[in-house]
């Protein structure tokens, strides 16, 4: 596979840490691992005095069932933050390799970058908030070797069509890897995946996350999927056990058929908010505009953004300040929260009528 060869080659070259738990095999007296042979103190039968399983295999089958793809190419962590960072450290070498972004976008990838000593290309978003590939492409060098699209884009909550990341994809192929971030994909209706380019371009690697549509930022559990062979090279530089044992319970019991449909449904009645709150924010207070969202959370120009920043906070809520951002000159992001919170953030938004 080509594009592995763009890989740090110390780290292609390093003989990866076999952990204690891969070697378990059959075995039932464990005395490989130095853990304790009783469980915790006050919970005796729990299994958390052994460490958890480095890739989970049941969360690993239905993370692949839910996301469409073989279990071998999906690789669980600790949020699809942990994701970037692996990327970024398996394929930047320090002060030689860049990544390449379209901000305004999700700040991880930048800082990850950073901290690896990788510098970072930006060709930004079009006024429409739209990813422009060729911009992106002629800002990209043979150095470059990851592009992160964001889709839908946080801060912008807007959707990166299939065409454009196949187009950086395909022009990439053998260079660079193409990062499609879809944290907020659940959120989009029923827009594609880019899983479905993974069987045309090899180079594709997708990030999913438990933390929004499923509830589970507390759990950190996200999912990188890609080509069995980049999952295997991430594995090599990867904590060797990521994923504590609660949490993998929690993500198992939410991926149930009972969690999966109450998740339908709150992402229906989210979806419902969305609506209600783009359509009557335009006539709030100092409201100039609210961009069209595919994700869980409003983009929306004030007037006087850092004013209406403090009012809410007066009022008890808190949204983001996004106004540093290139582009975004007084927007906030505002998340869709339950009917009743919406309701109070209408009301501090002078919407009387609006209120539930
Ligand atoms: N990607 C995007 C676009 C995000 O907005 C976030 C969180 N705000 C993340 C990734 C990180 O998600 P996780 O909780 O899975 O680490």
């Amino acid at each position: 596979m080509k594009i592995l060869e763009r890989a740090r080659p110390e780290i292609l070259a390093m003989q990866p840490y076999s952990s204690a738990r891969m070697e378990a095999g059959q075995a039932t007296i464990m005395l490989n691992a130095n853990e304790s042979p009783w469980g915790p103190p006050d919970d005796d039968d729990s299994g958390l005095n052994r460490y958890p399983d480095p890739q989970p295999h049941a969360l690993r089958i239905r993370l692949g069932e839910l996301y469409g793809v073989a279990a071998e190419q999906v690789l669980v962590g600790r949020g699809s933050d942990e994701a970037i960072d692996l990327l970024v450290r398996a394929f930047c070498r320090e002060g030689r390799d860049t990544i390449a972004i379209s901000p305004p976008t999700f700040g991880m990838y930048a800082v990850a970058a950073r901290t690896q000593g990788a510098a970072v290309i930006e060709a930004p978003l079009a006024a429409d908030f739209s990813v422009d590939a060729e911009a992106l492409l002629a800002k990209t060098t043979g150095s470059t070797k990851l592009v992160f699209v964001c889709t839908p884009n946080n801060p912008t909550g807007a959707l990166v069509p299939l065409a454009t990341i196949e187009r950086l994809a395909s022009a990439l192929c053998d260079r660079a890897l193409v990062v499609v971030d879809e944290a907020y994909l659940e959120f989009a209706g029923d827009a594609a995946s880019a899983t479905t380019l993974l069987g045309r371009c090899e180079n594709i690697v997708v990030l999913r996350t438990l933390s929004k549509a499923y509830a589970l930022a507390g759990a950190r559990v996200g999912t990188l999927i890609a080509h069995a062979d980049i999952v295997a090279l991430l594995r090599r530089i990867q904590a060797p056990y990521p994923l504590p044992a609660l949490c993998v319970d929690a993500a198992l019991s939410a991926l149930s058929p009972r969690g999966l449909a109450r998740t339908r449904t709150r992402v229906e009645l989210l979806l419902g908010e969305r609506e209600r709150l783009a359509r009557t924010l335009p006539s709030a207070n100092g409201v100039l505009a609210v961009y069209p969202s595919a994700a869980n959370f409003l983009c929306v120009r004030f007037v006087d953004a850092r004013q209406t920043y403090r009012m809410l906070l007066e009022a008890g809520i808190v949204v983001r300040d996004v106004s540093r951002y290139p582009g975004l000159a007084d927007c906030l992001r505002i998340t869709i929260g339950t009917p009743q919170e919406n309701a109070i953030l209408l009301r501090s938004l002078g919407l009387r009528e609006a209120a539930a």
